[in-house]
């Protein structure tokens, strides 16, 4: 029976890494993979989740099952770090997920289950596991324009036009912060406009909330979807600890439901379901260091302030990146650089620009030319700001 498969197209971001680990040239540069790295090019195991690891051998004594929907600490714990320590505990389910795709993969279930025949909008461009995965469940989804090419910026107009379009029970997927891949963002007086509209309408917000921490700050990243969760009646919360805990392989996120009180049980039993019908028990290991770091003082603080260099080595590599383009283009026309916050920006050159980046410079970007800040560093800098010159972006 096999024979009868058809190839998949292969993710367009991995075979550009498979491109960029054949490439000889010892001076190449990596801006493709969306994985924070550090002026050596490398991805550190965080300081705060190392001492967590050790604590966690000297003292975990069992390996048995946890809750199918993972630990009510764990839940707590994420739901105090993105929605605030007065979250409505009364209203709100929770769900430890293979990550934030499982996060994002469970909304989506969970949003089919309750209303088969809802339609996700989806911001054009976004994450495009979005696409795939929705496309993979055969379900519904419509782009809302979202970022305009030219300003190198949210299409804020547009947007809320397209919008218009929404149904009641209909799902709007909304980047929480960092939005992957434009590195444009939302202002706060935007989301409340995006919150007045939703509500009118009776659509369900879905926030894939991936880069808390990465942008303007722990808090300051999770305004935007606390503004939501404070206005909407049901909200879906797709969190992911990958990048903000940097544990990218151990799995971990979690799916926050926000319903009114009388359906939580009901709401709360769907998701650990849901976990059941898909692979039962969520991974643990992450789960279980994140909580670790959240709830002790002393790791919380060091995570904290690795989480901050973190940030703001990227804000640094933004700032150099926008003067040296104002000063090699004499103009300020790539001052959004240091505008977009979070891990990535979409430079807004041509598929053609890209390549030529790629063959004269050994530059290796995404073919819609988002480029991740964090593969940058004080030496690489001004090496990119020449190829885009020359590149004529
Ligand atoms: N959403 C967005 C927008 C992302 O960029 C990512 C990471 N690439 C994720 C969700 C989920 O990542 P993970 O499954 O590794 O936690």
């Amino acid at each position: 029976m096999f024979n009868s498969l058809k190839a998949q197209a292969p993710d367009k971001i991995l075979a550009l890494m498979g491109q960029f680990r054949a490439d000889p040239r010892t001076d190449k540069i990596d801006l493709g993979v969306g994985v924070y790295k550090d002026a050596e090019g490398r991805t550190p195991v965080m300081r705060a989740i190392k001492s967590a690891e050790k604590q966690l051998w000297e003292t975990e004594t069992t390996k048995t099952y946890t809750a199918l929907a993972g630990e009510p600490a764990f839940h707590a714990a994420m739901a105090e770090m993105v929605l605030g320590a007065g979250y409505p505990a009364d209203r709100l389910s929770c769900l430890a997920t293979v990550g934030g795709t499982g996060a994002c993969r469970q909304a989506f279930e969970l949003a089919r289950l309750a209303n088969p025949g809802c339609t996700v909008w989806v911001s054009d461009p976004t994450w495009p596991n979005h696409l795939s995965i929705l496309a993979f469940m055969k379900q519904d989804y419509k782009l809302y324009r979202y970022f305009d090419n030219d300003a190198r910026a949210v299409a804020f107009d547009a947007m809320m036009e397209d919008l218009q379009a929404i149904k009641a029970g209909d799902v709007v997927l909304l980047h929480g912060c960092c939005h992957n891949p434009t590195g444009a963002n939302l202002t706060l007086d935007q989301w409340a406009a995006v919150a007045d509209l939703l509500e009118a309408k009776g659509a369900v917000p879905m926030i894939d909330l991936a880069y808390q921490g990465f942008g303007d700050g722990l808090e300051e990243d999770a305004a935007g979807t606390r503004l939501i969760a404070a206005r909407l009646p049901e909200v879906m919360i797709a969190a992911s600890c990958s990048k903000n805990f940097g544990i990218y392989r151990e799995r971990t996120g979690c799916l926050m439901v926000l319903s009114d009180a009388a359906s939580k049980e009901v709401t709360q039993g769907t998701l650990a379901y849901l976990n059941r019908q898909n692979y039962s028990f969520s991974p643990d290991h992450g789960a279980r260091l994140v909580t670790m770091v959240l709830t002790d003082p002393t790791l919380r603080a060091e995570w904290m302030t690795e989480l901050e260099e973190v940030r703001k080595g990227m804000l640094g590599l933004r700032e150099q990146l926008a003067a040296e383009l104002r000063q090699l283009s004499n103009s300020d026309r790539f001052d959004f650089v240091a505008r977009h916050r979070g891990m990535f920006s979409r430079l807004g050159a041509s598929p053609e620009a890209v390549e030529k980046m790629r063959v004269d410079n050994a530059i290796y970007m995404v073919g819609d030319s988002r480029l991740n800040i964090a593969g940058l560093n004080a030496k690489t800098v001004p090496i990119l700001a020449r190829a885009i010159i020359a590149a004529g972006v």
